[in-house]
């Protein structure tokens, strides 16, 4: 093992703009970012896959698999 070749890691606050704090580790210090997991398109199309193992169920129980 080699030390002193690793940057800082260091506990670091990442804030979005939406107003989310993220209390994490990374090697810079203060993270400010536009968008997060709060408010990202990404995490609202989520609820639609959500919607669609529902009706996975569903279909598993009209099916008698579970
Ligand atoms: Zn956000």
């Amino acid at each position: 093992m080699k030390s002193g070749i690793h940057p800082d890691y260091q506990p670091t606050t990442i804030r979005c703009a939406c107003g989310a704090v993220y209390e994490t580790g990374s090697t810079k210090k203060d993270i400010r970012v536009e968008i997060c997991s709060n408010c990202h398109p990404f995490y609202t199309g989520k609820q639609k896959l959500v919607d669609t193992s529902g009706r996975v169920d569903k279909f598993n129980k009209k099916f008698g698999l579970q």
